[in-house]
Order: structure tokens, then sequence, then C-alpha cells
């Protein structure tokens, strides 16, 4: 299990060191900013959707380890994802970081090595704020997103 975790440790800090994704998006038609007061996290998430698929999304912003390889894994995860599929990952991720239970997410691929948050409460505000930052991105929330 110890090698899992360092395994896991390994591609959260590749994402930390090389984000993935970080830039803003000239040509996104859906922003939203986000901001965990608890670490001190901020992201902007930028979302090019036509005809419901996500054609692009990149983010930028400053925050922890955990906030910024949660952004960029998400990036990669949902480039092409069709609205559906990315509000049941959202769900799948959220449950999956929220929850004790081992239940496999085979569908959240990569996303899993974020898993071990769970076992950290304060941590896991870090590692969903990208994701509720895009959820208001999607909604064209105009008010900055608080995990408070
Ligand atoms: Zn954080």
């Amino acid at each position: 299990m110890s090698d899992l975790r360092e395994l896991y440790q390994e591609v959260i800090f590749d994402h930390y060191r090389k984000p993935r994704n970080c830039h803003a998006l000239d040509c996104a038609n859906h922003k939203a900013d986000g901001y965990n007061a608890l670490c001190g996290d901020q992201v902007s998430v930028y979302l090019k959707v036509e005809n419901g698929i996500i054609e692009d999304l990149s983010f930028s912003g400053s925050g922890c380890a955990i906030s910024t390889a949660s952004a960029s894994m998400m990036t990669e995860a949902l480039k092409g994802k069709k609205l559906e599929e990315v509000e049941h990952l959202f769900n799948e991720f959220h449950q999956m970081v929220t929850t004790a239970d081992e239940v496999p997410h085979e569908d959240l691929g990569k996303l899993e090595v974020l898993a071990g948050v769970r076992e950290f409460p304060a941590r896991v505000k870090c590692a969903t704020l990208a994701w509720h930052t895009l959820h208001a991105a999607l909604k064209d929330q105009q008010q900055p997103i608080s995990t408070e």
C-alpha cells in the first residue's frame, strides 16, 4: 500500500510542478473564480463549451499542491467530454473524496490518485475547489465561489 501511496504522491507533485492547461483561455465562453479561504487557494476555470461538449478548458490561479494538481488533472480529464459525463464525473469525484467507502471509481481513471485526501478533511476543500468552480462556470455564476 505504501508503494501505491508514493506513486500517488509522485503523480500529484508532477501535476503541481508542471500544471497542465494552466493559462487563461481566450476563446472561453464560460468562466468562474473560486477561493478556498481555509487554505488560501485561488482558481479561475475557463471553459469553451460547444454543442454540449467541453471543447477546451483551462485554469489559472495559485494554491497548494493538492488544489493545483486537482485542477490540472481535472482539465485533462474533462477535455472533449459531454456535459452529462462531466456532471457524472463531478459526482463521482465528490463522492470519492468525501466518503470513506472503498468503492472503485473506474470512470475517474487517474483522478483516483486524489482519493487519499478523504483522510484529511481540511484537504477535501483543496481537492474539490476546481470542480466547484467548474460547476459555477457552467452555470455562469458571477459571484466568486467560496468553499465556506
Ligand atoms: Zn489547498
